[in-house]
């Protein structure tokens, strides 16, 4: 049955000025059919009108960095010790359902959750956002793909094949990873080409891995197989060594600033960037010493990397680098780039439209505009006004995911949070 919308000031994730008292009509398929002021979009005979009149209507939002899979930076949840795996595996089929409660209608992993989640969804076993799956971090030897503890030794854990081996050293071995997290379902590349603020000690931010020829096989081999290359690199030369090698995404990117030649790099090659500060706050509070020291170093170098990148055209995809830390805070994101001096505008458009064309699906997704698909938010107050309303579940109304209506709280409460190991935020 067709649907209807009615009466919502609309924010269509373009950047286009709020429209009053809009109309969204979505077809059988899940697609959205036609949109405009209430008067000009007609109701079809049998179509269900659904009023949202006072209410802001979005496109379901997009986190491009998340690791849903993850729930605790300890090292043995890390090597998958600390509780069997049938419960870590419900824990994250869990976190998928919720977050798609947030109003978070797409989420690109960045290394953690297996292609078994997105079969499960797919099947309709469980629901949960769209995904895009990284499968595990590309990293040399040392890096911070490399499981190693303090004490040096290496992983106990058998690996699973469902999350391959990701150390690679050499242009031809950085091929082979490539093409053997295709094969486990990788939608995306992941990499790594500096540490990072909670990598060991000894492998920091500004500390590189691989060499340039490395990394240019290893976005050669990924585009070659129709895939974007999504690059952990904070600062240091292996920040450039990722921009000369022409990744699609820059991830944190926090010392940028650094070298202003690469913000220009970006914006003529079209690399996105994704600075992820929600992370930072837990790691400048919460995380062990020398981690705590990193992430205080970083932070106004991360605020003015998002100002010089703003200026030079790049775009910006919103990321909370959320697991670790906690989940169901992905729009805490979007607060944090409103305080640091983003409009709420722009906001926004970080975690819809620019977000859809970071992750290359802005043929589908990103914007209300008809053809796309009906994945749509309806919140209860103006996100131009407060961001933090994207924050309170209790406002989040109603979720469409293509045309599916998965969340209407107009009438039942909101979930209670989810229970953590660990969790000390
Ligand atoms: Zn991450």
């Amino acid at each position: 049955m067709q649907q209807l919308l009615i009466g919502a000031t609309l924010i269509d994730g373009t950047g286009a000025p709020p429209q009053r008292d809009a109309a969204i009509l979505l077809d059988d398929g899940g697609r959205i059919a036609a949109v405009g002021a209430r008067q000009s979009v007609l109701p079809p005979q049998g179509a269900e009108v659904i009023d949202v009149s006072g209410m802001t209507l979005l496109p379901g939002l997009i986190d491009c960095h998340d690791h849903l899979a993850d729930h605790s930076y300890a090292l043995p949840h890390r090597w998958r010790l600390d509780e069997p795996q049938s419960t870590r595996a419900v824990r994250t089929a869990t976190v998928l359902q919720r977050t798609l409660g947030t109003g978070y209608t797409t989420v690109r992993d960045a290394a953690g959750l297996d292609v078994g989640f997105k079969r499960a969804m797919d099947e309709g076993l469980l629901q949960g956002p769209r995904v895009l799956l990284a499968v595990n971090i590309i990293s040399p030897t040392g890096g911070i793909g490399d499981r190693i503890s303090p004490s040096g030794h290496t992983c106990c854990v058998p690996i699973d094949p469902s999350l391959p081996e990701s150390v690679a050293n050499g242009v031809e071995g950085v091929r082979t990873v490539v093409r053997t997290m295709v094969r486990a379902g990788a939608d995306v590349i992941k990499c790594a080409t500096t540490g990072g603020a909670s990598s060991r000690p000894g492998h920091g931010p500004k500390d590189p891995a691989f060499n340039l020829g490395e990394m240019r096989a290893l976005v050669d081999e990924a585009h070659a197989l129709g895939k974007r290359v999504m690059c952990h690199a904070l600062g240091g030369p292996g920040l450039r060594t990722a921009i000369e090698a022409g990744v699609d995404s820059i991830e944190h990117g926090c010392y940028l600033d650094e070298d202003p030649e690469l913000i220009s790099m970006m914006a003529e090659k079209g690399i996105f960037f994704v600075p992820t500060f929600t992370v930072y706050v837990f790691h400048r509070e919460v995380s062990p010493p020398h981690v705590r020291v990193r992430g205080r170093d970083l932070e106004p170098h991360h605020i003015e990397s998002l100002h010089r990148a703003l200026e030079a055209g790049v775009k910006v995809g919103a990321g909370t680098d959320a697991g670790g830390h906690m989940h169901l805070i992905n729009a805490r994101e979007l607060q944090c780039m409103v305080e640091v001096g983003m409009s709420p505008m722009q906001a926004l458009q970080a975690a819809t439209g620019w977000a859809a064309e970071c992750l290359g699906v802005e043929r589908d997704i990103g914007s209300i505009q008809p053809g796309k698909l009906a994945d749509l938010l309806v919140v209860e107050g103006d996100p131009l006004q407060d961001i933090a309303v994207l924050q309170d579940v209790q406002r989040i109304k109603l979720v469409f995911k293509g045309g599916q209506l998965c969340v209407d709280r107009r009438l039942d409460p909101a979930p209670v949070p989810i229970p953590q190991p660990g969790l000390r935020v």
